[in-house]
């Protein structure tokens, strides 16, 4: 990773036609691309030249432009309509799954998070259950980060370097227990670009929403503007501090509705 850095793109579930999805509030649905939308990013990089990556990958090669892709969550859609489309493209990524979501409807299954980590898919850890890292005791959060941590990598037979915050929530605390559990990065979802100089238990994501027309997918790649969203993440987060996360999540809501 040099010069300007290597965004890494964050995205969740995809839509697909006929398939219901595995939440339907707001908050969660501005998240969710279509599957169509999803390829014309993607052939959009192809098409100008970048190499899609997964995390591992971008954390190793300096050669530019490329993007890390990367996905949270572990719906099925990883394997059913992200993959397909990746492998079209000869991109790879990194599906950040939650572990205790794995086998229930509308998620991966056992065998299915076996095949996309035997395509040649990363397959990193988002969690035991999903919850807000910071609001939990010590015993809750080691389940959440260490368990879970174990839990995948029994599923896939071997270690698991990646970890990415539920709810990008963190503080010090769930940063130090997934250094002590042996991921080698966190990745946060804070609009930045990593370079060589980024703490890797801090990697920015930038988010791609629903509604993120293709020009915006186009800057967001080249790192440019990202310093609004930053801007955006700052307020958001004094507002998280102030409130406390249940009260800001009801806040949120009621501005979405
Ligand atoms: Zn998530």
């Amino acid at each position: 990773m040099a010069g300007r850095g290597c965004v890494f793109l964050m995205y969740h579930e995809l839509e697909m036609p006929g398939r219901a999805l595995c939440q339907s509030e707001p908050g969660y649905v501005r998240y969710i691309l279509r599957a169509s939308a999803f390829r014309e990013q993607m052939q959009w990089l192809k098409q100008s030249g970048y190499r899609g990556l997964s995390v591992s990958e971008a954390l190793q090669y300096a050669t530019q432009p490329n993007v890390s892709i990367t996905f949270d969550d572990g719906c099925e859609t990883d394997l059913i309509a992200a993959a397909l489309v990746l492998r079209e493209f000869g991109f790879r990524a990194t599906f950040y799954l939650t572990a205790g979501f794995l086998g229930t409807p509308g998620y991966l299954n056992l065998d299915q998070v076996r095949e996309l980590d035997a395509s040649g898919f990363e397959i990193g850890c988002h969690s035991m259950t999903h919850p807000y890292l910071p609001d939990l005791a010590d015993a809750d959060m080691k389940r959440e980060i260490i368990d879970a941590k174990l839990r995948i990598e029994e599923i896939v037979g071997h270690r698991i370097d990646h970890f990415s915050l539920p709810g990008g929530r963190y503080d010090a605390r769930t940063l130090e227990m997934a250094r002590s559990a042996g991921f080698r990065t966190v990745a946060t979802s804070q609009a930045h670009a990593n370079t060589s100089a980024t703490n890797p238990y801090k990697l920015g994501r930038v988010a791609i929403y629903r509604d993120t027309a293709l020009g915006d997918f186009g800057a967001i790649c080249q790192g440019r503007g990202l310093w609004k969203k930053q801007l955006r993440d700052w307020t958001r987060h004094g507002l998280q501090r102030v409130l406390g996360n249940r009260a800001y999540d009801q806040v949120r809501a009621a501005l979405l509705r």
